[in-house]
């Protein structure tokens, strides 16, 4: 691995992570073939990565393969000593880390370091729930024999993350595998992988055995995606990703009936209802669908707000709109990076394009801007009808659309109107409403009156086409391990 003076720049220890994020075992395998990592905000070259190829991946499953048995036979407190060093390990090098994010994603510095934050959270719950794995006893019908129920690692994971959360999608999958006796050969996605190699870096200081953690740095997924889901020694593929990606790995899967944890794609609806706090709705607004320019898989995608609120709403929130200050991550009061290259501007224009002509009308932003063709201004459209393609799309990107709405049930309906059933959020104040509503919505998680429910103590993950399992949370680590009956009879 090279890396360029535009990223060491930004460190305070560069030599650790030159050194260390060089991972000899596993690029040492890899062919001639490399590939460029790029700042989205300057378009300035970072790194130059190996590019590993199908015989990569099946050495480092092998690798993954051969450590197994004996990470899974270590006592629990061992796996646990070993994430919480790795947990230490990032906060203690957090500030680079978040350097090493901001430069490859774009996304402001401050969000960086909470997402280093949040990705350290991650490990520390699971080095405290590798402790706690139990299993049960059944009472038996007879005296002659005991039933029990025993818990088993699943054995070698194969892991691909998006772009939009490096750190905490590696850390939300990583941990509670290590923590449940897993082992995993992980794939980044191509445009970040550095943050994740930067955390390997750290894990084996942290003194994780050799083959239980293995990175396959890669320019694209399909030929490591088929590795993984083709090669029988993988047991399971978890995925944070595209719905489109989730399905192809489904059918790649399908052979071997192999596991899979999805985490996909949202369409998240934002309600603000007739009894909301209305400064408060916008504040959650601002959250919900601007952190991280919009790059979240729970980003609020249509606001519904009833017609009483409307426009007290529309102005409060488009004002606020216009105080974030679109620019370069490294630079202060910056609250919009870029977005994560010029395919996704295409298509937030797209998206406003189609509202307009639809009748729709831009409130504030609707442009892109700067040099690079990869800022777009944060924008509100008013007038929007659930057929727009914004409504109906994932945008991923700072477009906020508002949909006027007057039957708070009809509104409900309107909401689950989608393949996805990842976040949702809603305003209110009536407890019989909350609750109902609450009830209602056909979503794996329901923020109400907040913007922003993530956590490691709660179960991540989506209905319908957003995916299978959960991440974080006890729940979480249940997605690593296998339940085993026995039965004693005899006695
Ligand atoms: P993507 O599906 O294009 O890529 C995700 C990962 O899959 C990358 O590592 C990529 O290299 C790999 N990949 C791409 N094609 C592949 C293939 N054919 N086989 C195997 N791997 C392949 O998604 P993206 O654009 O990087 O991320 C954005 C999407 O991720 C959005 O839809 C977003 O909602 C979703 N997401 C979901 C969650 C969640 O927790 N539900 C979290 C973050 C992002």
């Amino acid at each position: 691995m090279t890396l360029t003076p535009s990223l060491t720049a930004h460190l305070k220890n560069p030599e650790i992570f030159a050194e260390l994020a060089s991972l000899p075992d596993l690029s040492a395998t890899g062919g001639a073939k490399r590939f460029p990592v790029l700042n989205p905000s300057t378009g300035e070259l970072l790194a130059i990565l190996p590019d590993m190829e199908a015989a990569d991946v099946g050495v480092a499953i092998d690798r993954a393969d051969a450590a197994r048995v004996d990470w899974a036979g270590l006592p629990a407190r061992a796996r646990s000593d070993a994430l919480w060093q790795w947990h230490q390990l990032i906060l203690y090098h957090s500030d680079d880390l978040a350097a090493i994010l901001t430069a490859e994603m774009g996304k402001p510095l401050a969000e960086a370091k909470s997402e280093i934050a949040h990705a350290a959270a991650y490990l520390q719950w699971y080095a405290e729930e590798a402790n706690r794995i139990y299993g049960e006893t059944i009472s038996a019908s007879s005296n002659d024999r005991r039933m029990l129920v025993i818990k088993q690692p699943i054995g070698v994971i194969g892991a691909i993350t998006p772009w939009n959360f490096p750190a905490s999608m590696v850390a939300r999958k990583i941990s509670p595998a290590l923590a449940a006796g897993c082992t995993v050969v992980l794939k980044p996605a191509e445009q970040t992988p550095l943050v994740a190699g930067a955390m390997f870096a750290l894990a084996r200081q942290a003194g994780f055995p050799n083959g239980v953690l293995n990175l396959i740095y890669a320019s694209e997924g399909d030929a490591v995606g088929r590795q993984l889901c083709s090669n029988p020694k993988v047991r399971k593929i978890s995925f944070t990703g595209s719905t489109e990606v989730g399905r192809l790995l489904m059918r790649q899967c399908s052979d071997q009936i192999k596991k899979v944890s999805f985490e996909l794609g949202g369409n998240a609806p934002f309600i603000v209802f007739d009894d909301a706090d209305v400064d408060g709705a916008v504040e959650g607004a601002i959250q919900a669908k601007f952190r991280n320019a919009g790059q979240t898989c729970v980003s609020a995608n249509r606001l519904y707000v009833h017609s009483s609120v409307h426009d007290e709403f529309a102005e409060k929130f488009a004002e606020r709109v216009r105080t974030l200050r679109v620019g370069d991550g490294f630079k202060t009061d910056v609250a919009i990076g870029p977005l994560i290259d010029v395919r996704a501007i295409a298509k937030i224009e797209a998206h406003v394009s189609d509202a307009v002509i639809k009748g729709a009308t831009i409130r504030c932003g609707g442009n892109r801007i700067g040099p690079s063709g990869t800022f777009f201004e944060p924008t509100v459209i008013t007038e929007v009808t659930g057929t727009m393609r914004l409504a109906r799309e994932e945008t991923f990107g700072p477009l906020a659309p508002i949909i006027r709405f007057d039957d708070p049930d009809q509104v409900v309906h309107a909401a689950n109107d989608t393949i996805y059933g990842l976040a949702a959020y809603f305003y209110a104040s009536n407890l019989k409403r909350v609750w109902r509503v609450a009830e209602a919505l056909e979503y794996g998680m329901v923020g109400i009156n907040t913007g922003r429910m993530s956590s490691e103590a709660a179960p991540f993950g989506g209905l319908k086409q957003s995916g299978i399992g959960r991440e974080g949370s006890r729940h979480g680590l249940e997605d690593y391990l296998e339940m085993k009956y026995l039965c004693i009879g005899g006695l």
